[in-house]
């Protein structure tokens, strides 16, 4: 017999016809032999329309009362689906978060979970009942017991924090969709179903699977090794499992962790090779990591930043052993470079190793929609004075190359900025084992909701990229995608780079304002923004130690003549910025380049 927390989204309990069919669902769970936990949403777009009400009535109504009015939603549900449960002849008893005591931080729209009480819990299974918890909710531990909102979409965070209090044996998540695709079925016809994917994929995916799976319950399922499995309601079929390593235990207390890193990384093998000034057309990234992989070097980080004029710099890191090789393909390539080149052009390519790096790195799903993250990590190696010589980002890390003989002051005060008291953890690449013949990318994303900014002739000083990231955290504007230049130029004596990211569209404008006042005295440059921009991402844990990976997705983008603005990766993730009008081409061309496309067509919605 085993413990099963099964969550039902708005569209599963979107009638009474589909509350009684949920209803028969977990009967028949039931009458298997399990004990059963119900976390439900609001019906249908319940939410959506209370929100609706609350702009009509004020246009900044309090946090407070939205807390009061968006919780009613899931209190509906729950007490139908007890009834329809109890119409079957199922006992079942609906409760509220706080009936439940699920405590959290008393933050209102946005709080996090601290513990879960499970006496109250335990008794009612003990007598047989199916209990229905409402999602989304909870109570803060003030003595006023304020109803809290976790968010929207938190009743997937309320079921699987459930799971973990509980040490429920898995934790289902009931949906309109069959599980995790490998993109958006919308926009890529012959999208497949995943059989399983991990937690640390599932997180770099946020912005394929967060409409179905929100993130900070993939956080609490990959810190307890809680099993998930996301399900068609409308169907017996499998779904797809979202799986995570057995963790090591860890206390119950503070459940959501209200630290934003779990993790300092480092890796001390390796060595950047720079390509400086090289033409801005398609087909350059492509030539150059085919090149590489042909030789089996494994690439780990690949930054390419915006270009000024008509040029690009690319930057990538290797094993310090492979970095010969690395430099001599490169070299290999600025002849064919340098031919198209118009002469007009001031300077030719050139290629620039830096044999002593190390990379620091932060890890952490916490860091989704922090805007100080990142700006934490700049600021606490410009005060430990550290230089950063590369960034890069993606959805729950921020890596840092810098010289070699920082590292170990790096690790101590990044470990000590962010409260990290297990040893930091080395990220060598393992020796190449047995090439699996596992396709290295699991999904292919899109987001077509960036704008790309720049700032041009940033001064090259540890702290500037702290005070950059910091200015736009202290105004709520989230950073996405981080990468700093190579190419350095001189003006008035003083050495500055670029910086490139990519923002919400919607916060664009505001970065824009805001960089632009502080421009003249942080002593920067231009400010260029760009808003018509696609970002399209790779995602794979077995991409790690598998060489080519990159130069295959820079391949099929070259086929089809598609330009790359910006690259940036993580281990297990490699992202292009392209032009917004080619990102759909973009996606499909990578998905089909990976062999990901199905013969099974996807049911999209029921
Ligand atoms: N009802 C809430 C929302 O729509 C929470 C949820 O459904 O997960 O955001
Ligand atoms: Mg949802």
């Amino acid at each position: 017999m085993a413990l099963i927390v099964q969550k039902y989204g708005g569209t599963s309990v979107g009638s009474v016809d589909r509350i009684q069919a949920v209803a028969q669902r977990v009967v028949k769970t039931v009458n298997a032999g399990n004990s059963v936990v119900v976390v439900v949403s609001a019906m249908g777009k319940t939410t959506d329309g209370l929100v609706k009400l609350a702009h009509e009535i004020s246009s900044n109504p309090s946090r407070r009362e939205m807390d009061m009015l968006l919780s009613t939603g899931e209190q509906v549900t729950i007490a139908l689906l007890s009834m329809a449960l109890q119409e079957l002849g199922q006992p079942a008893v609906s409760l509220t978060g706080a009936q439940v005591g699920i405590v959290t931080e008393a933050h209102h729209t946005r709080a996090r979970i601290l513990n879960i009480a499970t006496d109250r819990l335990e008794r009612h299974l003990k007598k047989g009942e199916v209990i229905v918890v409402a999602g989304f909710q909870g109570v803060s531990r003030t003595e006023d017991l304020e109803i809290t909102t976790l968010g929207r979409g938190g009743s997937d965070t309320s079921a699987v924090a459930l799971a973990a209090a509980l040490k429920a044996d898995f934790c289902e998540i009931y949906t309109d969709v069959p599980g995790i695709l490998t993109a958006d079925p919308r926009l890529v016809e012959d999208a497949q179903l995943m059989t399983d994917i991990t937690c640390d994929e599932m997180l770099e995916l946020a912005s394929l699977g967060a409409k179905v799976l929100h993130p900070r319950a993939v956080e609490i399922a990959r810190n307890y090794g809680m099993p998930l499995v996301v399900r068609s309601s409308w169907t017996d079929d499998p779904g797809t499992w979202v799986t995570s390593p057995m963790p090591q235990p860890r206390s119950l207390e503070g459940l959501e962790i209200a630290r934003p890193v779990d993790a300092v990384e480092f890796d001390t093998d390796q060595a950047k090779v720079a390509l400086l000034r090289v033409p801005d057309r398609p087909g350059i990234a492509s030539r150059l990591f085919g090149e590489i992989a042909t030789q089996s070097l494994d690439v780990d980080l690949v930054i390419q930043s915006i270009h000024e004029g008509n040029t690009n710099d690319i930057a990538f890191t290797v094993t310090k052993n492979s970095l010969n090789r690395a430099e001599a393909v490169a070299n290999a390539i600025i002849p064919a470079l340098t031919a198209h080149q118009p002469s007009s052009l001031e300077k030719a390519p050139e290629v620039m190793v830096e044999p002593q790096i190390a990379k620091v790195t932060i890890a952490g799903a916490g860091m989704i929609g922090r805007p100080g993250v990142a700006a934490r990590m700049f600021s606490t190696l410009a005060n430990a004075g550290i230089n950063i010589q590369m960034i890069s980002t993606s959805e729950v890390k921020v890596s840092c190359v810098i010289d070699q003989r920082d590292y170990e002051n790096a690790i101590v005060t990044l470990c000590h900025a962010f409260d990290i008291t297990q040893s930091a953890i080395d990220r060598q690449p393992k020796p190449q084992e047995t090439l699996t013949a596992q396709n290295p990318v699991r999904g292919v994303a899109l987001d077509l909701k960036q704008a790309q900014l720049a700032i041009r002739h940033v001064p090259d000083r540890p702290g500037m990229a702290a005070k950059i990231f910091q200015l736009l955290a202290d105004n709520n504007v989230s950073v996405d995608m981080i990468i700093q230049s190579q190419r350095c130029r001189v003006l008035n004596g003083v050495m500055t780079r670029d910086i490139a990211f990519t923002v919400a569209q919607m916060d664009a404008e505001t970065a824009r304002t805001v960089l632009e006042t502080a421009a003249p005295e942080l002593g920067c440059g231009e400010i260029v923004v760009d808003m018509a921009i696609a970002k399209v991402s790779i995602v794979g844990s077995e991409m790690v130690g598998q060489p080519g990976v990159a130069a295959r997705m820079f391949d099929a983008l070259y086929q089809q003549k598609i330009n790359i603005q910006m690259i940036a990766t993580s281990e297990i993730k490699v992202s292009c910025v392209v032009a917004e009008d080619q990102g759909v081409m973009a996606l499909r061309a990578i998905h089909h380049a990976f062999g990901l496309a199905g013969t099974q067509t996807i049911q999209v919605s029921a």
